[in-house]
């Protein structure tokens, strides 16, 4: 490339970035171009300037209680699918998950997030329960546990959920249905919908390198996210995981998923969006690269030892004995401290202080 190339297409990027710092919007085309270009720490320092700038400094730390890994569902992805059959199965009680919700308010976390397989052993009325119970402590509650029909969510939300974590995964159909055999892209979309029209605070988010996943996807995916005006976002890399259709797969790009983090910060300037534990897994000091491109959450693990390395999504997220966690409360906090910034007291429900225009 000329020195005269160099110098249109540099401008022409840094064009791109102060035009989406200061208006929120940028076109499928133009997203692409950056998704692809080598910029990744011009794009990263806007978005960090717009986190800052809506959001503030403080990181809201979610407790993470990982509540079962039976899942009915196939994802090629995931460890937890039904047909994986080397990994041991649990189901916490009611007991164990009140326990974790307990020591989670007792670290001064203000948050728990239920997450778990689509377990249909799971009776919505139980959860009701679990949920009303975790209430009564004063707690913001986030569930993940999948595609639930409109009445279950209904329910959940009557009895006193907050926010709802599900991914659309990819927005791609094709490939959506390449990876998830049996499953619906629509449905997912109308779970997405309905919790909206609930009054969920709701999240979604998509992994990154997934095989035949290309830039222009990418780029559709941050869209469909600020198209249905999602409250939060969480993104990471896909990590290949053993026993799976997809083990023998190369796994996502950090850098893609910077600027994934970063571009969505700065089209959805004051959503809430974590620094996920793929990235802390994926990359050295990954959690400390997600805060800097944009993300002002992370999520510890705050769960019960003995199921920590049973929920196995993906390899590597804690020690081969379990005994250590990538997502441990203490080293985030320490790395909190280190970035200088601030650990959140408060349940840090999104603050909408910016009009979509759609
Ligand atoms: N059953 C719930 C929770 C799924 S687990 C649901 O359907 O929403 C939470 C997230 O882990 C998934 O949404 C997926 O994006 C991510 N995940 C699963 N397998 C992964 C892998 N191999 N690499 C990276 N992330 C993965």
């Amino acid at each position: 490339m000329s020195r005269i190339d160099y110098q249109i297409n540099y401008d022409y990027i840094k064009d791109l970035i102060s035009y989406l710092e200061n208006e929120h919007t940028l076109s499928k085309e133009n997203l692409v171009i950056l998704l692809k270009s080598e910029y990744t720490d011009e794009i990263c320092q806007a978005a960090d300037r717009v986190r800052k700038k809506f959001v503030g400094d403080v990181v809201h730390l979610r407790g993470l209680i990982e509540i079962s890994n039976y899942c009915c569902r196939t994802c090629y992805y995931c460890g937890l699918r039904v047909y994986n059959k080397s990994i041991k199965r649990y189901r916490m009680d009611e007991n164990e998950i009140l326990q974790c919700a307990k020591a989670t308010k007792d670290a001064g976390l203000k948050t728990v997030v239920l997450q778990g397989g689509e377990d249909k052993h799971f009776k919505i009325k139980d959860l009701c329960n679990i949920v009303e119970k975790i209430k009564d402590l004063d707690l913001s509650i986030t569930l993940s546990i999948g595609e639930l029909t409109t009445k279950e969510y209904a329910d959940l939300k009557k009895a006193g959920a907050d926010r709802y974590l599900l991914r659309i995964e990819t927005t791609n159909k094709d490939l959506y249905k390449k990876l998830h055999p049996n499953m619906s892209f629509d449905n997912r979309v109308r779970c997405l919908i309905d919790l909206k029209e609930l009054g969920y605070e709701v999240g979604t988010g998509c992994l990154i390198g997934l095989p035949g996943q290309t830039s222009d996807m990418l780029a559709e995916d941050i869209l469909f996210f600020k198209n249905i005006d999602a409250d939060m976002i969480g993104m990471g890399p896909f990590i290949p995981t053993p026993n799976t259709p997809l083990e023998n797969e190369k796994g996502g790009n950090v850098e893609i998923v910077l600027k994934m983090l970063a571009l969505t910060r700065l089209l959805l300037p004051d959503i809430n969006m974590p620094a996920t534990t793929a990235l802390g897994v994926k990359a050295d000091n990954g959690y400390i690269k997600g805060l800097r491109a944009g993300a002002n959450v992370i999520m510890p693990n705050m769960g019960l030892n003995e199921y920590k390395k049973l929920y196995a999504l993906y390899p590597g997220k804690t020690s081969d004995d379990g005994s250590k966690v990538v997502n441990d409360l203490e080293n985030i906090r320490k790395l909190i401290i280190s970035e200088n910034r601030i650990i959140g007291h408060e349940k840090g429900d999104r603050k909408k202080i910016w009009k979509n225009p759609g």
